[in-house]
C-alpha cells in the first residue's frame, strides 16, 4: 500500500504553483496537517503557538496549511505566514469547500514527513500536546489517537458524541476511544494508505484505524475554541456520523432485514390468533381488539419503513458518489518553496 511519492497522486488538475516532486526540503521527522476553513480570527494564534512548540520539539518539521476554500481572509493570513517561514510552512489553496475530511487527505498527499500529526486551527488541540504523541510513536505505535481530557464543547455536543462512540464501538470493528479528536499521529505508511484510498465520504480517524497494525491512544488537553465558532451545526455533524457509519460498517442495512423478518413473523402469528380467536368465541369486549390498532401499528411501520429506504439511500447515494468518480477535491494553488532556493531564514 506504500506511495514513496504521495505527489504522485495527487488530483488529475495540476496544481498552479507547485513543484511536481519538490526536493527543496529533505524529508522532515515531522509534518503537521491542519484544515483551515474560516479561521481569521483563529490564525494568529495559531501561528504564535503552534511554531515555538514545534521548535521545542527539537526535529525537522514542516506545516501544511489546507485552505479549505475560506471565504474570509484565512488565505492572505496563510500567504504571510508562508512568507514568513517557508522554510518550514507549505499551503495547499481548494477552489472551493470540500470539507474538513477532504482536507486533511490533501494534506497527506502533499505531506513529506516520517511522521505526521493532524490536528484543528481554532487551537481546540493544543499544539503543546504534539510531544506525546510522538513519544508514543517512538514507543513503537504506528497511529497514536488523542483523547479530549475535560472536553471544552457545549453538553449536547459531549453527549452526541458520547453516544455515537459507543455506537461506532458496537457496529463497526473500530475501536478508538474519542473519534472526534483530530489531535493524532500517522506513520508514513498509514498516510500513504489513505492517500490511496479513493474514498470520497470518508472518516480519516477510522480510516487510519483500518490500516494501523499497532494503534494506541494517549490523553490530551482539550481547550474551547480561541476565537469563531464551530462549523459544525447539527446537520453537518448527522451527515458526518452518517460517513463514519456508512463507510465502515454495513450493520444498519443489516439490522433492518432482521428488522423487517421479525416484523413478518410477529405479524404471521398475531394473524393466526386473530384468526383462532374469532373463529372460537367473538365478544364486543374483546381484549385482542382493544389493543388492536391498526393506525398506529401501521405509522410505526410506515415510520420504519421509511427510515429503512432512507438508510438504504445513505449507502446508494454514496455509491453514486464513488462511481462518478470526480476528484475529491480541485486545488488552485500550492505555496511552497520551489525547488532548490536556498532558505530566506
Ligand atoms: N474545517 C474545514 N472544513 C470545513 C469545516 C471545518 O477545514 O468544512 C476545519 C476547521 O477550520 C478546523 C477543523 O476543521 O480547523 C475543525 O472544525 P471545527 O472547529 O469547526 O469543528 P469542531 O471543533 O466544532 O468539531
Ligand atoms: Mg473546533
Amino acid at each position: 500500500m506504500t506511495t514513496p511519492n504521495p505527489l504522485a497522486m495527487t488530483t488529475p488538475n495540476p496544481p498552479a504553483m507547485t513543484t511536481p516532486n519538490p526536493p527543496a526540503m529533505t524529508t522532515p521527522n515531522l509534518s503537521v496537517v491542519i484544515p483551515v476553513y474560516n479561521e481569521e480570527a483563529s490564525l494568529p494564534t495559531l501561528f504564535a503557538r503552534l511554531y515555538p512548540a514545534l521548535d521545542a520539539l527539537g526535529l525537522s518539521y514542516e506545516v501544511i496549511f489546507v485552505n479549505d476554500g475560506s471565504r474570509d481572509r484565512s488565505a492572505s493570513l496563510l500567504r504571510e505566514q508562508w512568507e514568513r517561514r517557508p522554510d518550514a510552512t507549505r499551503v495547499v489553496l481548494f477552489n472551493a469547500n470540500y470539507g474538513q475530511h477532504p482536507a486533511i487527505v490533501a494534506g497527506f498527499e502533499h505531506c513529506r514527513g516520517e511522521r505526521v500529526v493532524t490536528m484543528d486551527a481554532d487551537l481546540q488541540n493544543p499544539p503543546e500536546e504534539i510531544g506525546k504523541l510522538l513519544a508514543a510513536m517512538d514507543a513503537g505505535h504506528d497511529y497514536v489517537g488523542g483523547v479530549r481530557r475535560d472536553r471544552e464543547d457545549s453538553w449536547f455536543r459531549r453527549h452526541a458524541s458520547h453516544a455515537m462512540n459507543r455506537l461506532r464501538e458496537r457496529i463497526t470493528h473500530i475501536h478508538m476511544t474519542d473519534q472526534g479528536c483530530m489531535l493524532r499521529a500517522y506513520s508514513r505508511e498509514i498516510v500513504a494508505a489513505i492517500a490511496a484510498s479513493r474514498e470520497i465520504s470518508t472518516f480519516i480517524p477510522a480510516l487510519a484505524y483500518t490500516f494501523a497494525s499497532n494503534p494506541t491512544e494517549v490523553a490530551v488537553a482539550h481547550a474551547g475554541r480561541v476565537a469563531g465558532k464551530s462549523h459544525y451545526p447539527l446537520y453537518k455533524l448527522i451527515r458526518l456520523n452518517f460517513d463514519l457509519i456508512t463507510g465502515f460498517s454495513l450493520v444498519p442495512l443489516q439490522l433492518f432485514s432482521m428488522f423487517g423478518m421479525l416484523v413478518s413473523a410477529v405479524a404471521l402469528a398475531t394473524y393466526v390468533i386473530v384468526i383462532v380467536y374469532r373463529l372460537a368465541y367473538v365478544h364486543p369486549e374483546d381484549p385482542v381488539a382493544v389493543f388492536w390498532d391498526r393506525d398506529i401499528l401501521a405509522f410505526f411501520l410506515v415510520g420504519m419503513l421509511l427510515f429503512g429506504l432512507g438508510l438504504i439511500g445513505e449507502y446508494v447515494g454514496r455509491i453514486y458518489h464513488q462511481v462518478r468518480a470526480r476528484p475529491r477535491y480541485m486545488i488552485r494553488a500550492v505555496l511552497e518553496r520551489p525547488a532548490k532556493e536556498p532558505a530566506e531564514h
